[in-house]
């Protein structure tokens, strides 16, 4: 294979979404399988959608999913600018080309004109493209119009002798398109600028793109992109279409679905690399049976033949137990280390604070990692070892705090634990063993009791270890406190 150059091309008009990504990856991925370049460009030509705003979230959700880029924005390369509001120039050429090859005729028609012809064709049951009138105004009186003024765009003329288009897509395979259902569409606009099918050949021209992937609603932009790359003398690259992500009711992706950006999963506690494996298999697959797949075995085995023609569904529930599985076989030191990060932005510990309570955090991490499935659930459940007092949730109040025995359980352990020398997991463990029996309650009652104490929940890190962690002043005066809510 000649040198892989692909791009991916996001327009700035929202933030990175769930399907971009998935083409991102894509492209980067076959990028690196074989040591190609992987090109980001900004396709903000839209001005009144496109933000700068826009642009450095894309950028920050790439960087965060670890999809590097060789060439675009921050990273350079020979082949910029990498916006497309700073290529004008060369759109501008790319028209004195067609010009040249005579492929592109002015257009003067305004909008109600096109409207009201288009109406009729349509109701004669014709073509309901453009109808080609300005194909047939002759060189000079198009100049002598241009020249006096007149408003008009460029169109492509679109080669009617020419057989169908015809491409080998390396996902779908053989895709025709009859040459007849093309309209001569539009390439450069009334005020000078160029539209997305102009502007991205142009483009995928210039910065040598040898492979095109995208997703398959750009499938009927495809022919015409063929055209303007022959009209332009470039080289067709190979297309690759990949199939819309579905939601659960088969409808394509939306934010109906709930959160689609990539930083809006990342701010509800998904990882970056759950989030890539997830997406990576939503359409390619390594074989039958993986299910998790690494950065470098992806990079090691990607290829168009194992991408998927039908449409994948998103699937939240497959996503979050994945990123369960990646928590819990996260080291315990990076999950400390992510945890901290996470208690520090929210305000739970400052960072000296982190620093001093290492060992401390490194104990605790392992108990959290194992319960959770997500980051963010990880403030609501430790909350209770950095609070100065204990809010007791409706639900333990009704179902624990409640019950008879509640306050009995209380007290006894209360007594046990105050006469502990050694606090610590094991020692706790084997004085509260007996408690229930010596009071003739389940173990049940006692033990949620005093988790309910401690955590104000009902689900909390496992509780000896947790008592262990809190350490034994805070415990027993939680034990007191709660103990003065409780019925008996
Ligand atoms: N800016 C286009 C988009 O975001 C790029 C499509 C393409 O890859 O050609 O859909």
């Amino acid at each position: 294979m000649d040198q892989v150059r692909v791009r991916f091309a996001p327009s700035p008009t929202g933030h990175l979404h769930i399907g971009g990504a998935r083409t991102a990856i894509y492209n980067w991925a076959f990028a690196r399988r074989h040591g190609g370049d992987f090109i980001l460009r900004i396709d903000d030509t839209d001005p009144e959608r496109s933000t700068d705003e826009n642009t450095q979230a894309i950028l920050r959700a790439m960087e965060w999913l670890g999809l590097d880029w060789d060439e675009g924005p921050g990273a350079g390369g020979d082949f910029g600018p990498y916006f497309q509001t700073q290529r004008s120039e060369l759109y501008a050429q790319g028209l004195v080309t067609l010009q040249a090859n005579d492929a592109v005729y002015p257009c003067f028609c305004t909008a109600d004109e096109l409207k009201g012809r288009r109406e009729a064709a349509r109701e004669a049951g014709g073509f309901a493209g453009y109808d080609r009138r300005c194909r047939a105004i002759d060189t000079e009186e198009a100049a002598a119009r241009i020249a006096r003024g007149d408003e008009h765009v460029w169109r492509l003329a679109v080669p009617l002798e020419r057989d169908d288009v015809t491409f080998v897509d390396a996902i779908r395979g053989e895709t025709a398109f009859p040459i007849g259902s093309l309209d001569d569409f539009i390439l450069v606009r009334s005020d000078g600028t160029p539209t997305y099918n102009f502007a991205t050949v142009v483009d995928d021209v210039a910065m040598e793109i040898s492979h095109v992937v995208r997703g398959d609603d750009h499938l009927s932009n495809t022919p015409r992109q063929i055209l303007v790359f022959e009209a332009l003398g470039g080289e067709v690259p190979t297309f690759a279409h990949l199939s819309m992500i579905w939601g659960a009711d088969g409808k394509r992706l939306s934010k109906r679905h709930g959160a689609t950006s990539v930083e809006a999963y990342r701010d509800l506690g998904y990882l970056p690399e759950a989030i890539l494996n997830y997406l990576t298999l939503l359409g390619w697959s390594l074989d039958d049976k993986t299910t998790m797949i690494d950065r470098d075995t992806l990079v090691e085995n990607f290829s168009f033949e194992r991408v998927s023609k039908n449409p994948a569904v998103f699937d939240t529930d497959k996503l979050e137990w994945m990123n369960g599985v990646y928590i819990r076989e996260m080291p315990v030191e990076e999950f400390a280390d992510r945890m901290s990060a996470l208690l520090t932005a929210q305000g739970m510990l400052t960072g000296a604070e982190a620093e001093e309570r290492r060992e401390w955090l490194l104990k605790l991490a392992p108990l959290v990692s194992e319960r959770i499935k997500r980051m963010d659930e990880i403030p609501s459940m430790v909350g209770f070892f950095f609070s100065d007092t204990v809010e007791f949730d409706d639900k333990a109040r009704k179902k624990v705090l409640d019950k008879a025995g509640a306050g009995c359980a209380m007290d006894a352990v209360e007594a046990v634990l105050k006469g502990l020398d050694t606090f610590e997991t094991e020692s706790i463990e084997a004085a509260l063993r007996d408690v229930p029996e010596a009071l003739d309650l389940k173990p049940r009652i006692v033990f949620q009791a005093v988790r309910v104490a401690l955590s104000g929940s009902m689900v909390s890190p496992p509780l000896f270890e947790s008592i262990d962690l809190l350490g034994k002043e805070k415990t027993l005066q939680r034990l007191r406190q709660a103990r003065s809510s409780a019925t008996d």
